[in-house]
């Protein structure tokens, strides 16, 4: 899959290295904007989150829209 974003700009395909996770474009590494986000884990008792955060992949478009609202 190619990046939506550069085939917009009109710069050629870039291969996309993921999927907005809010759009599910393809984005290439310079258009996707990777956010980290906390595992909760419903395992009863105990810690309520993982060690390491997981993360997304938004598209810049879909990232201006989040940090908008
Ligand atoms: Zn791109
Ligand atoms: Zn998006």
């Amino acid at each position: 899959m190619n990046c939506y974003d550069c085939a917009l700009d009109g710069g050629g395909a870039s291969a996309g290295i993921g999927i907005c996770s809010r759009c599910n474009l393809a984005v290439c590494a310079d258009h996707a904007r990777v956010t980290p986000v906390l595992v909760h884990r419903s395992a009863g008792l105990g810690r309520a989150t993982a060690d390491r955060p997981g993360r997304r992949v938004v598209c810049g478009t879909c990232h201006a829209a989040e940090a908008a609202a």
